[in-house]
Formats: structure tokens, sequence, C-alpha cells
């Protein structure tokens, strides 16, 4: 049975959904995505998502194309048709399609914007393999563009960044710059020292993580320790602990860095006990 997608205002089988070749998103990468993740049909942290995404519209000056309810339907919709227990929706906003090629921006008034929403089935997302073992990650130098605030389609070096941890026999990367760690090519990137879990500040050179910002709140909760600061990779490898955070990921433990192991080399105990900490309070506000 083919996917249902959402295409500007229709729901169509994916093979017939289409987007002209004008469109910004294509030609500039000029568009904003997010991906709310699905456990047992319910949307986690979706106002989180809605949220950065008005936030990142507005960065670019882009209009939200759609109201709060409007959104939530939307992906109600698509989660009804598609049939989804676990998994994601994807969503994406460009600027659309002006009928030429041109830095300029087109006239909003004149060209609409596309908005594409697709769903993905990942039927036992919770237990996933990765959760258990722990990942390995490689560092590699972060030069992407200064404002990795906003969530834009620009992902060509991340996708890259995951190449070379893949050809380094690795499951992703760390970016580096001056020194210290930004985040993860699709994450942001905690160590834990002595207890306190230790994660970079937010700014423009990092993605203001949706999970992030639920597993700290829950972790400060539980009368964990939390330092929000910039750390190098040589401190992460003389950790007890590091992980990562993602709508896709949850809490993943990271177990080595550069081919140095992290602690034991296994998965410690605040990861495993901060991922089922964030599964238990945000399957309570999943709608
Ligand atoms: N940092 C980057 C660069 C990302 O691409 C992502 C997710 O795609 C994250 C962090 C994690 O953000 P969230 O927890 O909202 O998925």
């Amino acid at each position: 049975m083919a996917r249902i997608v959402y295409l500007n205002g229709d729901y169509l089988p994916e093979t017939e959904a289409r987007v002209s070749i004008f469109d910004r998103g294509f030609l500039m990468a000029d568009a904003v995505y997010e991906v709310t993740s699905v456990l047992g049909g319910k949307l986690i942290d979706f106002d989180g998502h809605m949220a950065r995404l008005a936030r990142s519209l507005g960065e670019l000056d882009m209009a939200n194309p759609l109201t709060q309810e409007t959104w939530l339907e939307i992906h109600r919709e698509l989660l009804r048709r598609n049939d989804i227990s676990d998994g994601g929706v994807y969503l994406q906003v460009t600027r659309g399609a002006p009928n030429d090629r041109d830095f300029v921006f087109p006239d909003p008034e004149k060209i609409p914007q596309t908005v594409v929403l697709f769903t993905q089935s990942k039927p036992g997302l919770i237990d996933s393999p990765s959760a258990k073992t722990g990942i390995r990650v490689i560092s590699i130098p972060d030069i992407r563009w200064g404002r990795r605030d906003i969530k834009t389609v620009q992902l060509l070096y991340p996708s890259m960044g995951k190449m070379m941890a893949k050809a380094a026999g690795c499951d992703d990367a760390w970016l580096v710059e001056d020194g210290f760690v930004t985040e993860g090519s699709s994450n942001n990137a905690y160590i834990v020292k002595d207890g306190k879990i230790i994660t970079r500040d937010l700014s423009r050179d990092i993605l203001h993580g949706i999970t992030r910002a639920a597993v700290l709140r829950f972790a400060r909760e539980s009368q964990m320790e939390v330092e929000e600061r910039p750390f190098t990779i040589a401190e992460a490898q003389a950790a007890d602990e590091a992980f990562i955070t993602s709508a896709t990921m949850f809490v993943t433990p990271v177990i080595e860095i550069d081919g140095t192991a992290i602690g034991t080399g296994t998965p410690g105990n605040v990861a495993p006990r901060l991922r089922a900490i964030y599964f238990e309070e945000s399957l309570k506000t999943g709608i």
C-alpha cells in the first residue's frame, strides 16, 4: 500500500505528490523542517516542535502557513491514514516555487509556500538495538553555517559526517569548533562526570533540541546536576559516560569517541536512566 503524504492541502499517495523543479527548497535549501516522533500512536513533544518551527520560520522571514490546530490535524490524519503506531512525522515548509531561479526571495503575497508532511513507520522504536549497545562516534570539524539554531534542510555536511563515521566503522560524528564539541551530526551531545550531566549551552552554534530541553528538565526534576557549557573531545574521552539526544534516537549512549572507550566502554547508568524517565514522562504528555 502506497504511503499517503500531505502536500499543500492534499492527501496523496507518495507516488503522486509532485513539487516544482523551481521550488526554493530544492534549488536553495530555502526551507525549514521538523521531525516529531510517534510512540504508541501519540505525538511526542508536539508543542515543542511547533514552537521551534515557528521560530525557525520567523528567523528566515517566512510566515507560518498553518495554525497549530491545523498542523496537529494533519499530523493525526497522516498517522491515521498510514496506520502508524511507532515512528515519526516529517514536515517541511519551503519558500515556495517562483517561476525561475533567483537569489532574491519571491514575494510571499504572490508565491505560496510549499508544505510537505510524510510519516515514517518504525515499529519497535523504543527498543532500538543502539539504545542497548550504545553507539561509537568520531569527531570531525564543524564547518556548517553560523545559524545552526535554525532547523533548515541544509543537511549536506551532517550527511557527509555520517558517511565519514561509517567509513571509519562508527555510527555518527560529533562536530568540533574552536576545540569544543558543538553537537552531533543530527543530535545534541552530552558527557557525564562524577554524576554531573554536561552539555553545550544554547546559542546560534547548535540546534535547540526539543529532546534536549525535555531531558534536561527531567534530569533537574530528578535531582541530577546539570551544567550547560562547552566541553572538549579529550574531556569527553575522560568522562564516565557520554550520550546523545534527538527526537528519533531519544537518549542513546555513546560508548566510544575517536577509538577511545568511554568509562567501561558499555552504556553506563545515567543515560539508560534518563532514557527511561524520558519515555515515562513524555508518553504522559503525548497527544
Ligand atoms: N542537533 C541537530 C544538528 C539536529 O539535526 C537534531 C535533530 O535533528 C538535534 C540536535 C536534536 O533535536 P531534537 O531533539 O529536537 O530532535
